[in-house]
C-alpha cells in the first residue's frame, strides 16, 4: 500500500493522500487494526499478505468513532485539497461496528469544511445483512464491491471468506442490498499454477452472467499490481482485459479497465 510502511499487513488509521488513478487524490482511512491484517475474507491476491480471517474483538479497537473523525478533521485541516475519502486498508471498513456514526461524522466534516470531495468506501460486502451498513452505505457517494469469482468453488477457495459469510449466492444476494451497485473485480493468472488463476473461460462467462444480474451502474476491472499474498499471482495483460472490457460493454454496461 505504501513502500514507506513497515511491511504490507500494516496500515496506519489515516494514511496519504495517496494519488490513486481510481479515486484521485484520496485519504485513506483503515478502520482495521494498523500493526495487523485482520479481515472476515482472506483474499489469496490480497496485497496486505495472508494475515488472519476473523473478526476483529471490540478489545482490538481502542479508538473511538469520535476520535477517528476528529482524527480526520485535523488531517483535513492541513490538507484540504482531496479528491476523495477511500474507507480500505488491512480489514473490512464496514465490519467496524460504529461504521455508520463514522460516516454520518465525516459527512458533518465535509460540511464545515465546505469540502468538494467524495465518501468512498472498497468492500468485500461481507456485512451487507446488516440493515446499518446498508443505511451507512446509502450516504455514502461511492461503494465498490468486490465480485472477482463468478463460481462458487473459486470465491471459497479464492476469496475464502469466514464460514459464516457463505457462498457465492450469498454474497451475490448481499450486494443486491445495495440500492446502487459499483463492482471491482480483480483477475489474475498463474502459469505456475493454473489452478489458482481466476482468468478462466468459464469464470469470465460467469462473471458476465453476474454482471447481466446485477446491472451495476458502474464495473472497475482491475489486476494485480502490487505483491499479492501468494507471490505465483501475476497480471493479466492489458489487451486480454480490453478484450473482456468489450465483451461486458456489449450487456450495455460501463466498465473501465486498470492495470
Ligand atoms: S477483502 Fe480486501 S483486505 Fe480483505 S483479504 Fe480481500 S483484499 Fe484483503
Amino acid at each position: 500500500m505504501n513502500s514507506s510502511f513497515p511491511d504490507a499487513s500494516f496500515c496506519p488509521l489515516i494514511y496519504g493522500p495517496v494519488l490513486s488513478r481510481r479515486h484521485g487524490r484520496s485519504l485513506g482511512i483503515n478502520l482495521g487494526i494498523p500493526n495487523q491484517k485482520v479481515c472476515t475474507w482472506g483474499c489469496i491476491y490480497c496485497q496486505c499478505g495472508m494475515g488472519e480471517r476473523r473478526e476483529i474483538k471490540p478489545s482490538e479497537r481502542n479508538v473511538s468513532a469520535r476520535e477517528i473523525v476528529s482524527l480526520i478533521g485535523i488531517t483535513l485541516k492541513e490538507d484540504p485539497k482531496i479528491d476523495s475519502i477511500t474507507f480500505a486498508g488491512n480489514s473490512e471498513p464496514t465490519a467496524h461496528p460504529d461504521f455508520f456514526e463514522i460516516i454520518q461524522g465525516i459527512l458533518s466534516l465535509r460540511k464545515e469544511l465546505q469540502g468538494e470531495w467524495i465518501i468512498n468506501c472498497l468492500t468485500n460486502g461481507s456485512e451487507l445483512d446488516r440493515s446499518q451498513v446498508i443505511e451507512a452505505c446509502a450516504l455514502l457517494d461511492d461503494i465498490w464491491v468486490k465480485l472477482d469469482c463468478g463460481i462458487d468453488d473459486l470465491f471459497q477457495r479464492f476469496n475464502r471468506p469466514l464460514s459464516r459469510i457463505g457462498g457465492l449466492r450469498g454474497h451475490v444476494g448481499r450486494i443486491k442490498k445495495l440500492k446502487d451497485i459499483s463492482i471491482q473485480t480483480l483477475v489474475w493468472r498463474s502459469d505456475e499454477s493454473p489452478k489458482l488463476s481466476n482468468w478462466t473461460n468459464e469464470n469470465k462467462r460467469a462473471l458476465l452472467k453476474l454482471y447481466s444480474d446485477l446491472k451495476p451502474r458502474k464495473i472497475h476491472l482491475t489486476t494485480i499490481a502490487r505483491d499479492p499474498a501468494v507471490s505465483k499471482l501475476k497480471a493479466v495483460p492489458k489487451t486480454e482485459l480490453l478484450e473482456f472490457a468489450d465483451q461486458v460493454k456489449k450487456l450495455g454496461l460501463a466498465l473501465e479497465v486498470f492495470e
